[in-house]
């Protein structure tokens, strides 16, 4: 069953041309990955895809509904979204920062449902021991997980996740490409991730999407990528 469809989608910074006649279909309780050079389009599809940037042309639909349609408290109730990892410090504990995923934009909130919530994102993720340590003194590895945390907090059917790895070091690369892995098959969510390691996306990801200068150029199960590359 079809969870994210793309038609025909096209999106330029200004004149210069970006994506270009993009179609996919992104199955329910997949995990999907984006696998191509820096500069492929990979962050700015996702962007697309939550809405944070408009397509020129062609149209997304989630479930049955179309994205241009759609508010951005819908949008919210639909995908979360994790950034690019930046240098965005949060001077809050851990706890406090899975909880503000919560009402992503409605900014602070913290009644007794939405702290249960945290308390049981937090020992899916099995990140619970550090719930009360400050967000800023963390591993970087320990971070991405806490942000991941943070978009499960908003319990949406879709996640979006660009490049979680990078910065890391190979252990907390496979850490996290394998706590997402759990999520897609525990929780049936389904997870858009943009990666550039095509090794890493290959050995967890259900598809993978290899694009190329705003092109997707092949689509399919790993081994199906890899042997017609
Ligand atoms: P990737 O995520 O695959 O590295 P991006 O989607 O970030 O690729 O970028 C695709 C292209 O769009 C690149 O050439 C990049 O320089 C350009 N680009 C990205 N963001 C902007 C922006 N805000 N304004 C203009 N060009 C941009
Ligand atoms: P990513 O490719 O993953 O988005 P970048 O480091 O390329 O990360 O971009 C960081 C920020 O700079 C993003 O918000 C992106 O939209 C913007 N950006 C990237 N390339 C350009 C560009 N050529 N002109 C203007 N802004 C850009």
């Amino acid at each position: 069953m079809v969870k994210i469809k793309i038609r025909d989608m096209c999106f330029g910074y200004g004149s210069t041309p970006i994506l270009e006649d993009v179609s996919v279909d992104i199955y329910r309780s997949s995990f999907v990955s984006i696998v191509g050079p820096n500069g492929a389009g990979k962050s700015t599809m996702l962007k697309c895809i939550n809405k944070i940037l408009m397509p020129n042309s062609g149209d997304i639909h989630i479930d049955e509904c179309n994205l241009k349609h759609m508010k951005r408290m819908e949008v919210a109730r639909n995908l979360a979204y994790v950034p690019q990892s930046s240098n965005r410090i949060f001077p809050t504990t851990v706890f406090e920062t899975v909880l503000m995923g919560r009402r992503p934009h409605i900014g602070w909130f913290n009644n007794e449902i939405d702290k249960e919530k945290v308390w049981q994102v937090l020992e899916e993720m099995g990140i619970e021991d550090l719930a009360l340590c400050s967000f800023d003194e963390l591993s970087g590895g320990q971070q991405q997980k806490i942000l991941i945390a943070r978009a499960l907090a908003q319990d949406t059917g879709v996640i979006l996740l660009d490049e979680p790895t990078s910065n890391l070091d190979i252990w907390h690369q496979l850490d996290v490409m394998e706590s997402v892995q759990r999520l897609v098959s525990e929780k049936k969510v389904t997870a858009l991730m943009a990666v550039h390691d095509l090794n890493l996306a290959s050995r967890y990801s259900d598809q993978i999407l290899m694009m190329k200068d705003g092109k997707v150029v092949s689509a399919g199960k790993p081994s199906q990528v890899l042997t017609t590359e």
